[in-house]
C-alpha cells in the first residue's frame, strides 16, 4: 500500500502552483487532473487558487478607465 500511505491531496496541493503556472509536465498534469476529476475539495481549492490569481493579475495590470481614455483621447482633437 505504497500509494495509500500518500496523502492524496496534500501531494495534489503541492502541484497546484505549478499546475497553475503550467510547468507541471504532461505525466504530472495528467495526475493531478485526475485527482481533480475525483475530489471535490481539491477542485475547488484549484479553483479558489485560480480566481485568486485571475483577480491579482487584473489588479496589477489595470487597464486604463474607458473615461480617462476619452479624455485623453479628446485633448488631442483640435477644437475649431
Ligand atoms: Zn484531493
Amino acid at each position: 500500500m505504497n500509494q495509500a500511505d500518500k496523502d492524496p491531496c496534500a501531494h495534489c496541493e503541492e502541484m497546484m502552483q505549478p499546475y497553475l503556472d503550467h510547468i507541471l509536465t504532461e505525466q504530472e498534469r495528467v495526475e493531478a487532473e485526475a485527482h481533480l476529476d475525483e475530489c471535490d475539495w481539491c477542485r475547488r481549492r484549484y479553483r479558489f487558487e485560480e480566481s485568486l490569481r485571475v483577480y491579482v493579475r487584473q489588479a496589477v495590470n489595470e487597464p486604463m478607465p474607458a473615461e480617462l481614455k476619452r479624455k485623453l483621447a479628446a485633448l488631442r482633437i483640435p477644437l475649431n
